[in-house]
């Protein structure tokens, strides 16, 4: 057997038990019904066991949740509970979906643990979150802007924290929070275990990790800043007034049940939600201008399948977790080619393939070669009889902030949910700068 051989197989059979993990986490993982770990979970669990500080490459998708979670449990576990119980592990994440669904998580895995867990993020009444805390959680999973409120307001201290976990560290710079991150990180213990997730790795990304993380363990699951590979990418060519008429035709006559739809801002995602409902197909938009309850219910209804067309604008979308997605479409291509990456990771999950197809008009022509530069990959091209490009449109990249409606002042609550902080966010960051309606 060669080598390369025995290593694919020797992952193939790795099991949870081997990790060494307790009898209770297993029993966990079990319940949810994994068998193997992904190979994330493989090379993330037995440094973070050891205590090790890890900076880990995963994209959405790759089990890279419970990459963390799971050992963080074991290791707060092998502690004995203190009677007052302070935040002794705190998991931050940029968006309030990627928060509740890390909490649910944490949750599950530590069913049979004697460990508490809280989740707070804007947006909704601090109350219930502040009361929770007042009696104390080990673990504490939050948003950046929430987090600090209440900090400031003297209802959570970070003093204790044992381990600190910053997932999606590459959507935290592009949201602006790298002012917020270190108010964070000095709130903290200088002696912690600190763990990064990022599923892309810019310049920016490894300075904020050489700031934050002592000595890490590398590990990646996908290499750099490229596509997962079972994900099937198509660019369709095609005139920006018959993107609409395309994709309902698309999802139409291929009979797709369950389509994530990536659409440039949020008016854009309502408009094209009214002509899909038009058209008979059911469809839902998740954005920073809906509610919490309101995102809740459209993802609830996404995920059961009464909801066959979820539209979503890049930031609203970060963290969805929707096992086994079948298709995406790129209504619009982002202007930032990393998000393009964390777009088509919401396809081919856990293995299983899937397909991410993008609508691309004259304007977008430079997005898409910038995309493709990143992946270092060129992109099949295809047209579709009547949906041809239009051959006399301008290649001027749109501006941003173009062919939008002007818009009401913002409402703190229809943010990222964060806190007012947000107002001056990207002046914080070194990221390409977004237009407003992009964030969430
Ligand atoms: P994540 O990348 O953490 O968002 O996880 C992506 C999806 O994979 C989630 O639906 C998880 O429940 C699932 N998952 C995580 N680890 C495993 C595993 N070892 N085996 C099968 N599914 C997994």
């Amino acid at each position: 057997m060669t080598l390369k051989k025995f290593v694919i197989l020797q992952t193939m059979f790795m099991s949870f038990q081997s990790l060494g993990l307790s009898e209770a986490l297993l029993k966990a993982v079990s319940k949810k019904g994994y068998t193997t770990p992904s190979p994330i979970q493989q090379k993330a669990i037995p440094p973070v066991l050891e205590g090790k500080d890890v900076l880990a490459s995963a994209q959405t998708g790759t089990g890279k949740t419970a990459g963390f979670t799971l050992p963080l449990l074991h290791l707060l576990s092998e502690n004995p509970k203190q009677k007052y119980r302070p935040i002794r592990a705190l998991i931050l994440t940029p968006t309030r979906e990627l928060a509740a669904q890390v909490y649910a998580n944490v949750r599950e895995y530590s069913e049979f643990l004697n460990l508490r867990s809280a989740v707070i993020f804007g947006g909704v009444n601090q109350k219930p979150q502040a009361a929770t805390i007042r009696q104390g959680v080990d673990i504490l999973v939050a948003t950046p802007g929430r987090l600090l409120d209440l900090q400031s307001q003297g209802l959570l201290s970070l003093k204790r924290i044992e381990i600190f976990v910053l997932d999606e560290a590459d959507r935290m710079l592009d949201m602006g929070f790298l002012r917020d991150i270190q108010k964070v990180i000095n709130s903290m213990p200088e002696k912690r275990q600190n763990l990064m997730f990022s599923a892309t790795f810019s310049k920016d990304i490894k300075t904020l990790a050489h700031g934050i993380l002592n000595h890490p363990v590398q590990v990646e699951a996908t290499p750099e800043n490229t596509t997962v590979e079972a994900i099937t990418q198509k660019v369709y060519r095609v005139a920006k007034g018959k993107k609409t008429g395309l994709i309902i035709k698309l999802i139409s006559e291929g009979n797709w049940k369950q389509v994530l739809v990536f659409t440039r801002t949020k008016h854009g995602a309502n408009r094209l939600c009214e002509k899909m409902i038009k058209s008979g197909i059911t469809a839902a938009a998740i954005h920073g201008n809906k509610s919490q309850g309101a995102r809740t219910k459209a993802l609830a209804g996404f995920k059961s399948g009464r909801v066959r067309v979820l539209v979503a604008t890049d930031i609203a979308a970060r963290g969805l977790d929707i096992p086994l997605l079948p298709h995406v479409i790129n209504f619009e291509l982002p202007n930032i080619s990393e998000d393009y990456v964390h777009r088509i990771g919401r396809t081919g999950r856990a293995g299983a393939s899937g397909e991410a197809l993008s609508l691309v008009s004259a304007d977008e022509t430079s997005f898409l070669r910038a995309i493709e530069k990143l992946i270092e990959m060129k992109l099949p091209v295809q047209i579709i009889e009547g949906f041809e490009p239009d051959p006399n449109a301008s290649t001027v990249p749109i501006k941003q902030g173009q062919g939008r409606q002007s818009r009401k002042p913002r409402n703190k609550s229809n943010n990222s949910g964060n806190s007012s902080r947000n107002s001056n966010r990207n002046s914080n960051s070194r990221r390409p700068k977004r237009n407003n309606d992009r964030r969430n």
